[in-house]
């Protein structure tokens, strides 16, 4: 049988080629599900045996799938159906991730893989000019020549993003990016589609595309560590609001009269559930080593007083969570940060203090995992900023 036709090799997937329905809907079963075959496709795409015939061949000459090895099967007689999954040069994207004084930059393709990393440093007084500047150098280094077969750039920022207009409504970590056009900036230096999402839903993005949001129709991605960063998918889709203006959950108020959140308010959900809390408490409690504490390290002390703490620092996270899965009831907690480095101890306090704040009838649906992403869900999240819009997807 020939060789598919690698992406790589010439033919240039455009968004037109693959903005049919049922190609979507293929393309969707490929990234819930991982390798599968046609008959499982049928199934899971929920399209005839016949219609799976063309799209498959459509998408094979595209290169934008190919035939991969079929998983050993003991005791079976014959040759198994060989499945089908993402080419490894196909689906490529280019994906930044912009922090509070470093870019990284990475070329990823739609199985996850990230094919080539970069990063650039900035001064956290840079002007936007020299951000821009940053970011387009770190970019460059990843992206191949030519980037014609190069789906599109996606960028996370940690701040308001409107995506629909790729604008920077406001960043507290990146004050010299708000009112920026960002996506416009590094259009016209790529000549490719750039798509800027707020880093939070970018890490549930992260998830959905390649993480244990995979199959999730309604879940919550959490970073916990100076602040909260809440990415919520519900019903498949990432929740932005206007003006890319929804999921500030850390900023929920759960202590009438509490302490001055870092926005101005008080008693935020941030105020009792990051680091900052952490290290103030224990200080009050007169605990050695409590100005670099955080959850690794308090999960591994066995004194009373550590257990007592580190089992309060989970019920303040699990408030939030609760609150979450009361009203817009994720079935899963996916774990970033601090919270996630905590290990398997403070994830099963974490779980039980939150199953414990929650009405019955929702207990049990209740479950809270780490991610395993760990520090690039964000710039997979970027890359699959760039697929969904790309392949027409819900997410
Ligand atoms: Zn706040």
């Amino acid at each position: 049988m020939p060789k598919p036709k690698n992406v790589l090799d010439g033919h240039l997937l455009t968004p037109s080629d693959i903005g049919d329905v049922n190609r979507s809907r293929v393309i969707q079963a490929f990234c819930d599900y991982g390798p599968l075959s046609r008959a499982d496709l049928a199934k899971m795409a929920g399209v005839t045996r016949a219609t799976i015939g063309n799209i498959v061949l459509g998408l094979l000459e595209a290169g934008l799938i190919e035939e991969v090895e079929a998983p050993e099967r003991s005791g079976r007689v014959g040759k198994p159906a060989r499945p089908l999954w993402f080419g490894p040069g196909a689906g490529l994207s280019g994906a930044v991730s912009i922090e509070s004084d470093r870019v990284q930059a990475a070329l990823v393709n739609a199985r996850g893989d990230v094919i080539d990393e970069a990063e650039g440093t900035f001064p956290k007084d840079a002007t936007q000019d020299a951000v821009v500047h940053v970011v387009a150098t770190a970019l460059r280094a990843v992206m191949p020549r030519p980037a014609k077969d190069v789906l599109g750039i996606g960028i996370t920022i940690p701040g308001v993003v409107d995506t629909a207009t790729g604008s920077v409504m406001g960043s507290g970590q990146l004050p010299m990016l708000r009112g920026t056009k960002l996506s416009d900036e590094i259009t016209e230096r790529f000549e490719r589609r750039v798509l800027i999402d707020n880093d939070s839903r970018a890490q549930a993005l992260g998830e959905k595309w390649f993480g244990k949001g995979r199959q999730v129709q309604t879940f919550a991605s959490v970073q916990t560590g100076h602040g909260i960063g809440v990415g919520l998918v519900i019903g498949g889709v990432v929740l932005r609001g206007p003006h890319g203006e929804a999921g500030e959950a850390g900023h929920t108020q759960v202590v009438q009269d509490g302490a001055l959140c870092r926005c101005g308010l008080h008693g935020c959900w941030e105020t009792i559930a990051t680091l900052d809390w952490l290290r103030a408490e224990a200080s009050r409690m007169g605990m050695k080593g409590s100005k670099t504490l955080d959850a690794k390290v308090l999960a591994a002390q066995t004194d009373d007083a550590s257990r007592d703490l580190l089992r309060r620092y989970a019920g303040n996270i699990a408030i939030g969570f609760a609150n979450l899965a009361h009203v817009l009831r994720p079935s899963l907690f996916i774990l970033h940060g601090d919270a996630a480095r905590g290990g398997e101890t403070f994830r099963r306090l974490i779980e039980d203090e939150t199953r414990s704040r929650v009405l019955p009838h929702i207990r049990k649906s209740v479950e809270v995992v780490t991610s395993d992403l760990d520090v690039r869900a964000g710039l997979l999240g970027a890359a699959g900023l760039v697929l969904s819009e790309t392949f027409h997807l819900s997410i």
